[in-house]
């Protein structure tokens, strides 16, 4: 893969800003306590808190596309099952499994200088919690969570990464996404930034191609290197 690897470092040279998802190039967030768990807990709490029946959501078992639905069809429980979520992320970042090659992508950055900011759908909360126990504080310079409350900042929608960008004071042709889903890669597109699409499982990379990924990888361990 010469060529890939070439074209990846090529990719990564100008970059001064990567943008990172966290579940999946970081680590596995529900790799101990697994989503659909995580889901049923939720509807659990916010069945013993509001009381309250919640229709046709019974079958779903990711939790951020829960927490959409319910804010969807029920505004006024969005904040407390954004705040529900949270708590559950944070249970679950201490079960998580660590992406060793994640932790190579933000010590390379570290070493040649390029800024890190955590750029994803999870909370924030439970990100920097993530960071704290696994002693990776320092190598990050910001985390971007979904705005509390608020499902809709979720990407696809490009705003994370944006403020992300801003606060950084990075232009989208000196950053770089990385992320291991299609609305990653749409999330990029919207916010002028390129996308590396990492396939961690069978079937990702022609998805994340399609997407528009400038380049897809199956390991974060290339990534690492090539900033190298
Ligand atoms: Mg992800």
């Amino acid at each position: 893969m010469t060529g890939a690897s070439s074209s990846l470092a090529d990719l990564l040279r100008p970059v001064k800003h990567v943008l990172l998802d966290f579940d999946g190039p970081v680590c596995s967030v529900f790799a101990g306590l697994p989503a659909p768990e995580v889901a049923r807990r939720l509807r659990l709490g916010l069945l013993a808190v509001g009381g309250q029946a919640l229709d046709g959501v019974e079958a779903e078992t990711d939790p951020l596309a829960l927490l959409r639905l319910i804010a969807d069809r029920h505004p006024d429980l969005a904040a407390t099952t954004d705040s529900s979520l949270a708590s559950l992320e944070t249970e679950a970042v201490l079960m998580a499994r660590p992406n060793p090659g994640g932790e190579s992508v933000l010590r390379a950055c570290a070493r040649t200088g390029r800024s890190v900011s955590l750029v994803s759908n999870n909370a924030g909360s439970a990100i920097e919690a993530y960071l704290t126990a696994q002693g990776l504080s320092g190598y990050v310079a910001g985390v971007f969570g979904r705005t509390p409350g608020d499902p809709s900042s979720m990407k696809p929608d490009p705003r994370l990464l944006l403020e992300a960008m801003e606060v950084v004071g990075s232009k989208p042709e000196q950053s770089i996404f990385i992320g291991d889903a299609a609305r990653d890669v749409q999330a990029g597109a919207a916010a002028g930034v390129a996308t590396i699409g990492y396939a961690n499982k069978p079937g990702k990379a022609s998805v994340l191609a399609a997407a528009g990924a400038v380049v897809v990888v199956d390991s974060m361990q290339h990534i690492a290197e090539a900033i190298r």
